[in-house]
């Protein structure tokens, strides 16, 4: 008896965080994506890390990502989980470390790009279609599960390239047919696989978000779907599975700070992550809650500043003009995950939650009590414009030859502000969340506008001179590769377009 309480009580359930859910275990959390009453799964309590950083240290990027993923996946086996892990973090990436540290101009840069899509999306990629097929046979699922996507450019090639293939699935992504970039945009609609399909729409990333959760939703939807054996999940942020695997690589970062020697045991870091949807940046919250030492949370905005404003004022307002930036994976006004931390700031009461998401929804506002706004105590928000990204891009190559992605440029500049601004000398660890080949045409720009009437591979030929790395994988694989997926539809016709594919 006393056994199978402890071992109770070690379980993480997950709950939505509208409420209306009984909790479910992990996989059945990763299965569904998205909670019936639109919530978002989060786990009753955040477990503490039970290994020290002196530990982890001394382990591989695979044994950190057992050590915390089994705190999250508590109904998976060692077995199981050890097994997606292998197969996730193998030489898909192209160095041992996955995701490395290099140090420039004064603050540690977590390299989280190395990956199939190089983009830091395929860190949590990788893994999901692993922890999901695995999901679907623990809890003997019949039905093919159809993997529904809203991408703002990054999500949709890993979620592509995760899930290609894969039996008993299919991938429906949903791209702003104007709102990504050129390589962006080949790598999408180049993707091979029987089972992928790629969409563009007539709208922005938000459009595309928000229909596909209307298409969630839908219960009459799901109810054809169920009688037609197809069962719909997510590969955005708002599953679990996303979340879970992005907070190994903090933890792993700390770990390696130690390892050489460039923090004491227990010296506090702070982080800086480009952010769009609050994904990313929710998962260092998670690590901090955990017992990592991490000092500030600061999160970085592009000119879709909503979250910077959020962090000044309590109050979350996307009404406003929708901005194209040169880091459109940040071109995002309605983010997400943001929901996951309002739902700890209001102490986990569900119906709060939901009454702010419901203002959100009616009126695209709302406004936190100053309770709440106590709550966010370790986080600072800031952000940067355009020529501020472009101008921090050309520094740091003139100043170390080091070339960064116009997101993690965004970061790297409001860390310059938020130094400057509060004289924190702590440590700072940097997200740097893509490849500067991803973005050839903004970062060879902003180095020297000559490069404006190159093609997009000489480009990245040039790119591969200048920052001494060779170029990557992802890009000489879609230099000739024929485009596979070229239907565009109106943001209205999301639900139809998916009946059609699925001949339902
Ligand atoms: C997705 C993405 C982001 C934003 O991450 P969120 O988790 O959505 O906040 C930042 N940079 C790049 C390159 C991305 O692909």
């Amino acid at each position: 008896m006393k056994i199978q309480r402890k071992e109770k009580d070690m379980e993480t359930l997950y709950k939505s965080t509208r409420g209306a859910e009984r909790a479910v275990a992990s996989s059945k959390a990763i299965l569904k994506g998205l909670a019936d009453d639109g919530g978002l799964f989060v786990p009753e309590k955040i477990p503490a890390l039970d290994k020290t950083p002196e530990e982890f240290a001394q382990m591989s990027y695979q044994e950190t990502a057992y050590e915390v993923m089994k705190l999250y996946l508590t109904d998976y086996t060692e077995e199981e989980l050890k097994t997606c892990i292998a197969r996730a973090y193998d030489d898909k990436f192209d160095t041992k470390r996955i995701a490395p540290l290099t140090e420039a101009d004064g603050a540690y840069y977590l390299e989280l790009y190395h990956g199939a899509t190089i983009a830091f999306k395929d860190m949590a990629l990788s893994i999901l279609p692993h922890l999901m097929t695995t999901a679907a046979k623990k809890n003997r699922i019949q039905n093919e599960i159809v993997i529904l996507t809203a991408t703002s450019g990054d999500t949709g090639k890993a979620a592509l390239s995760g899930f290609a293939d894969v039996e008993g699935v299919r991938i429906i992504v949903f791209y702003p047919k104007n709102g990504v970039s050129p390589i962006q945009e080949r790598q999408m609609v180049t993707q091979k696989g029987k089972n992928t399909f790629v969409i563009g729409i007539r709208g922005n990333f938000d459009d595309a978000q928000t229909g596909v959760k209307r298409i969630f939703s839908d219960g009459a939807l799901k109810e054809r779907m169920g009688a037609a054996g197809f069962q719909f999940s997510s590969a955005n942020s708002i599953n679990i599975g996303r979340l879970v695997p992005q907070i190994v690589y903090y933890v792993y970062a700390y770990a390696s700070l130690l390892k050489e020697g460039r923090i004491a045991s227990g010296e506090q870091v702070n982080v800086v992550v480009p952010t769009g949807n609050f994904g990313n940046i929710l998962a260092a919250y998670y690590a901090k809650e955990m017992g990592l030492p991490i000092g500030k949370l600061i999160c970085a905005s592009n000119e879709n500043k909503v979250l910077f404003d959020f962090f000044q004022s309590g109050i979350y307002d996307r009404n406003r003009e929708f901005v194209l930036t040169s880091s459109p994976s940040m071109d995002i006004l309605i983010s997400s995950n943001l929901e996951r931390l309002l739902y700890r700031l209001v102490g986990g009461d569900a119906a709060a939650d939901a009454a702010f998401m419901e203002q959100l929804g009616r009126s695209g506002k709302y406004e936190i009590t100053e309770a709440m706004k106590e709550g966010l105590i370790s986080f600072y928000g800031g952000y940067a414009c355009e020529e501020e990204v472009a101008a921090r891009i050309r520094e740091l190559y003139e100043k170390c030859g080091y070339i960064l992605d116009p997101h993690t440029a965004v970061a790297s500049v409001v860390y310059q502000k938020y130094a400057r601004e509060t004289k924190d000398g702590r440590k700072t660890v940097i997200a740097s969340t893509a490849s500067p080949f991803k973005f050839t045409r903004s970062v060879l720009n902003a180095i020297d506008p000559q490069y404006d009437a190159w093609d997009d591979f000489a480009l990245a030929d040039e790119l591969s001179k200048l920052s001494g790395r060779a170029v990557p994988r992802a890009i000489e694989e879609i230099r000739t590769a024929p485009v596979l997926h070229e239907r565009v539809c109106g943001k209205e016709e999301m639900a139809d377009i998916v009946c059609g594919l699925l001949g339902i």
